[in-house]
Parts: C-alpha cells; structure tokens; sequence
C-alpha cells in the first residue's frame, strides 16, 4: 500500500535559496529561526516565528525589522544587503 499520495505524508520542502557572503566580514550567512514567548506574541500580531539571516563568522544579521514571515524573505532581505 502506498502512502504517497496520501496529504498525511505531505512534507513541506524548504525552497532552496542561495545567501550571499556577509557584507562585512564575507564569512558564510545562515538561515535561522526565532519564536517568541507568547506575550510577545501578542504584541507581534499573532505571528510566533520569525526567520533571519545571520552570518556565522561574526554575528551580523537580518534584524532591522522583527524578523520575516517566511524564510525565503528572510533569504531576499540579505541577499538586498549584501548586494
Ligand atoms: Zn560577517
């Protein structure tokens, strides 16, 4: 019996985007997550999770805003500045 088709099985498959070098040190930028405690929540507009962009080599990051919505924002957001 195949479960392929079956919606239980569905996988949601990050879409591959490629981040540029960091615009201060060029070391290797990664993608990272945050959620926030429920009051923040609140004060977020219900919005619990927040994807950035930060590098690993020397901390700089995609703050400036609360964070995006979707981690292929987040991608676009660094990708702008580091450009
Ligand atoms: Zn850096």
């Amino acid at each position: 019996m195949s479960t392929e088709n079956s919606p239980l099985f569905a996988v949601r498959v990050e879409p591959v985007v490629s981040l540029l070098p960091c615009p201060f040190c060029g070391g290797e930028a990664r993608p990272n997550t945050m959620r926030t405690s429920d009051k923040e929540m609140i004060r977020l507009n219900g919005r619990d999770t927040f994807h950035g962009v930060n590098c690993v080599m020397c901390g700089a990051d995609t703050r400036g805003l609360l964070g995006s919505a979707t981690p292929e924002q987040a991608a676009e957001r660094w990708n702008r500045r580091a450009s």
